[in-house]
């Protein structure tokens, strides 16, 4: 189901990246402890009462060397385009600025709707400051204060009324939605006209969707596939969509709409940490994943060059263990036919559910072979697993204490699991629950 996205647009200053930081919270990332992967604070998830919602702060999104009213233009710009409800942000202490007119034109034009928040607004002396924002043309304003967490509630309020009220899942649920994902030139688009062009792909459909994004569906030995629109396969030409932040914020809502993800690397040129810190956004949204090297055409091997880039990828790629890893050509068509077998597995073993009988014994012949660990003369005790959830497969264990349950022992019950049940391709949670 795609969230509804709110986009924070405003100048620089008035408090845009205070007020996404308050309404995401401190959010509990699964890959922030690893090294190497580093997050991009513009875009999250968000909760407000009974909405769930994605949020992008436009004024992380680094346009490069243009002069400071073009960057604003094209930060308001990609809210529109991005966005379902803008937040237009006004600094309530300085009143309405020529800076804030230009970004009002470019609202003006949208056919998106436009809440208006006065940060700053730190007492409710300050309110009577609202009145001149009136001025601006997008109706009432609301006082809020990032600082303070003020009238944020009202704001949200306001912002959810605009939400769209679609019907449940973009597509049927046994379509398995897949995409590519990658930094700019690794070959995705040429990656998506290979495998619409396999001989035994039928393409269904190349429609635009709600947000004219561009999926593509396809039926393959009669399982049906929708491939989602990434950053860089709509090569409009505008200076935004060759930013870094801006390509990643695509990739991101790729991810989301996606059951696979398929990160592809560059094999001619290797990985970059761009690569990795992609990578890592897959992982972290607990979507199934395979790594695809591309352009494997044009490297020049010998029978150890693919074992050397593996080794290579594996110690780069830490946190996706799990990720099968194909090496193969969009050029050539080389080894194209075996993604879709590899989307499968992946797809699979992401919705699959284990039986709690089994789970258990694995769980307690695991405790047999390597004892649970002890700090300070107690003892981790496991009670109990279960699985509850699916996509990707979700575990808790009941113990007595959550707190003795270490990193590394709950990594070797992953392995266990994994080694029991498979769950190639797909990562999976387990959190550890007191029971008494
Ligand atoms: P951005 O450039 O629009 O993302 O603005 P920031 O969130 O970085 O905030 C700019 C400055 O305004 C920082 O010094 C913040 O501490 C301050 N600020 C943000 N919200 C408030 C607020 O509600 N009240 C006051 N007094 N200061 C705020
Ligand atoms: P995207 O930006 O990730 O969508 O990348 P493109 O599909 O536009 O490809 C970028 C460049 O890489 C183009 O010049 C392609 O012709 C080239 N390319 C793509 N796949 C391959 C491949 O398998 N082998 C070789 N040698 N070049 C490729």
């Amino acid at each position: 189901m795609a969230k509804p996205v709110v986009a924070i647009v405003g100048r620089p200053n008035v408090g845009k990246s205070t007020i996404f930081n308050r309404i995401v919270g401190e959010r509990i990332s699964i890959v922030e402890d690893i090294p190497g992967v580093t997050r991009d604070r513009i875009y999250s998830s968000a909760e407000w009462l009974t909405h769930d919602f994605n949020i992008i702060d436009t004024g992380g999104i680094d346009i490069g060397d243009e002069p400071f009213l073009e960057q604003i233009r094209q930060q308001a710009e990609i809210a529109i385009e991005e966005a379902d409800v803008i937040v237009f942000l006004v600094n309530g202490r300085e009143g309405v600025t020529s800076a804030d007119e230009e970004v009002a034109k470019i609202l003006y034009k949208a056919k998106k709707p436009v809440v208006l928040g006065v940060n700053k607004i730190d007492n409710p002396e300050m309110r009577d400051q609202i009145y001149d924002f009136y001025a601006l043309g997008f109706g009432e304003p609301f006082p809020i204060s990032g600082s303070h967490g003020l009238g944020l509630g009202d704001l949200l309020d306001e912002a959810a009324k605009h939400f769209p009220k679609h019907g449940g899942n973009e597509y049927a649920d046994d379509v398995i939605k897949f995409s590519l994902i990658g930094r700019p030139n690794v070959g995705k688009s040429s990656l998506v006209n290979a495998i619409l062009g396999e001989d035994r792909v039928i393409v269904s459909n190349v429609a635009g969707t709600t947000r004219d994004a561009i999926d593509s569906q396809l039926t393959y030995n009669g399982e049906k596939y929708v491939i989602i629109d990434t950053a860089g396969m709509r090569k409009k030409g505008k200076v935004y969509e060759t930013t870094e932040k801006y390509s990643v914020l695509r990739a991101l809502r790729a991810i989301e709409r996606s059951d696979v993800v398929l990160v592809v690397i560059d094999g001619e040129e290797g990985i970059i940490e761009q690569d990795k810190r992609i990578a890592g956004y897959a992982h972290e949204a607990g979507r199934a994943v395979v790594i695809v090297v591309n352009k494997w055409d044009a490297v020049e091997k010998d029978e150890k060059t693919m074992k050397a880039f593996e080794t290579n990828i594996r110690e780069h790629f830490l946190f996706l263990d799990y990720a099968p890893i194909v090496f193969l050509s969009a050029k050539t068509k080389k080894r194209i036919h075996t993604l879709i077998p590899m989307i499968n597995t992946a797809s699979e073993n992401h919705a699959l559910r284990v039986e709690t009988s089994i789970l258990n014994d694995v769980i307690m012949d695991a405790v047999a072979m390597n004892p649970t660990p002890t700090d300070k003369g107690k003892r981790l005790r496991i009670y109990f697993a279960t699985q509850v959830a699916v996509k990707p497969p979700t575990f808790v264990i009941f113990v007595n204490d959550p707190e003795l349950m270490h990193f590394s022992y709950e990594r070797f019950l992953e392995n266990r699991i994994r080694d029991a049940f498979g769950f190639e391709g797909t990562p999976i949670k387990i959190f550890s629950r007191e029971r008494k």
